[in-house]
């Protein structure tokens, strides 16, 4: 399994396989082919039915500022993988061409090259990795550590910080979201209404709410996020981690210590988590749906719950597994290929689901669960694989088809 640091990464809205990972792609191209003039991309499959509301092209054409570009979108040519995109760049009579595939939380590959990336850990089922921390006596992030080295602790805290300035830049924004569906941003509203009625732990759920809106607002906004595991799916882990910092005061007076150090390490779990979905099946959406995108974000933020509060391994594991169960089969239909409609709630609900995951198994005895985390990625990827393309980050099915404004 790869470093945590291909699942984390930070970079532009509004969704990591449709902009961060063009923009690796155009960036790859012109480090291997700097003084080409002319440069012609083509993109197919999703990134051609969704590109426009995606802002691949907008992406496309800044990274190539230096250059005459011209983007085509090919929606008819049907090609081997569902983001496909090719380069052809023109010096005088020579031509230089390379085909890219979008696969996923702003990862690229070179079709015909190998795209290897080396292995950082041996184990790569949760149920290995968990028997492997029982007999060393460690927990789940120290399994990380281990794997990952010490410059981890660095990364993570970048990673904290971009997702924390990130909630709190979009509590701020108000006014509209770009494009045509006339969306008004709703995070500063949702933060700042007071409602006497709601009892303390009412008022954190909704503050969670906001949180999720401010990020999956600044995402949509293409503004720059953490991709957790993508950046359609942005808003959930960081809803659950800024709602974890707020109610670590109150755990205090409890008689809970909860450390910055604690919150870090809760990340390190919860990006451990993503890896293993990401490995044995999918993040993305034009590959397996929303489920492998939402329903990954949520089972990460489920997991990041679970390890913060310190729970056992099977709690942890319950906790993930619960989260992504529960979004199997769920489909990609973003309406008019803007991340807006559904994606902008789906993230809300899905931060409320990943602390209800958790909450469950506090009630639950998960010792006797019948259903392990690694046999639902298992199935995330199945379904993923059987679910019509239309309902794939195309745009042309579900919500996508039949919203009207
Ligand atoms: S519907 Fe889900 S998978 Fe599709 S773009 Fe929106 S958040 Fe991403």
């Amino acid at each position: 399994m790869k470093s945590i640091k291909e699942l984390f990464r930070i970079g532009n809205g509004p969704s990591s396989s449709h902009t961060i990972g063009p923009k690796n792609a155009c960036l790859k191209f012109i480090e291997r082919y700097s003084d080409v003039t002319n440069i012609v991309v083509t993109l197919y499959g999703s990134l051609a039915l969704t590109g426009e509301g995606h802002s691949t092209d907008k992406i496309v054409k800044s990274v190539l500022k230096d250059y005459k570009v011209d983007v085509k979108f090919d929606k008819k040519t049907e090609t081997e993988h569902p983001n496909t995109m090719d380069i052809v760049g023109y010096k005088n009579k020579e031509e230089y061409k390379m085909r890219f595939y979008s696969v996923g939380g702003g990862a690229i590959e070179i079709a015909g090259e190998d795209n290897d990336l080396p292995e950082v850990y041996p184990l790569s089922k949760l149920r290995y990795i968990i028997k492997y921390c029982e007999n060393n006596n460690i927990r789940l992030w120290q399994y990380v550590d281990q794997c990952e080295g010490p410059e981890i602790n660095s990364f993570i805290e970048e990673v904290y910080q971009t997702m924390m300035d990130c909630v709190t830049r979009g509590l701020e924004g108000e006014g509209m979201l770009p494009g045509p569906l006339q969306i008004k941003k709703k995070a500063h509203y949702l933060y700042y209404q007071t409602n006497s009625d709601l009892d303390l732990t009412a008022d954190f759920r909704r503050k969670t709410v906001a949180y999720a809106y401010a990020v999956a607002e600044e995402n949509a906004s293409g503004d720059e996020i953490v991709t957790a595991p993508t950046c359609g799916a942005a808003g959930v882990l960081p809803a659950v981690l800024r709602t974890a910092v707020d109610v670590i005061p109150f755990a205090k007076k409890r008689g809970y210590n909860i450390t910055h150090q604690d919150v870090l390490n809760a990340l390190k779990t919860a990006g451990l988590i993503g890896n293993l979905i990401k490995t044995n099946a999918s993040i993305s959406g034009a590959e397996a749906g929303c489920q492998a995108e939402i329903g990954s974000a949520c089972a990460m933020a489920a997991a990041f719950q679970a390890e913060l509060a310190k729970a056992s391994f099977d709690k942890i594991s319950s906790a993930a597994e619960i989260a992504l169960e529960h979004h199997l089969g769920l489909t990609c239909d973003p309406v008019s290929g803007y991340v807006q409609i559904p994606c902008i709630e789906r993230n809300a609900v899905a931060a409320l689901r990943a602390l209800d995951a958790f909450g469950l198994t506090v009630y639950l005895d998960t010792l006797d669960a019948k259903v392990s985390f690694d046999t639902v990625v298992e199935t995330m990827l199945e379904t993923g694989k059987d679910l019509p393309t239309r309902y794939r980050e195309t745009s042309v099915g579900g919500l996508a088809k039949n919203y009207r404004c």
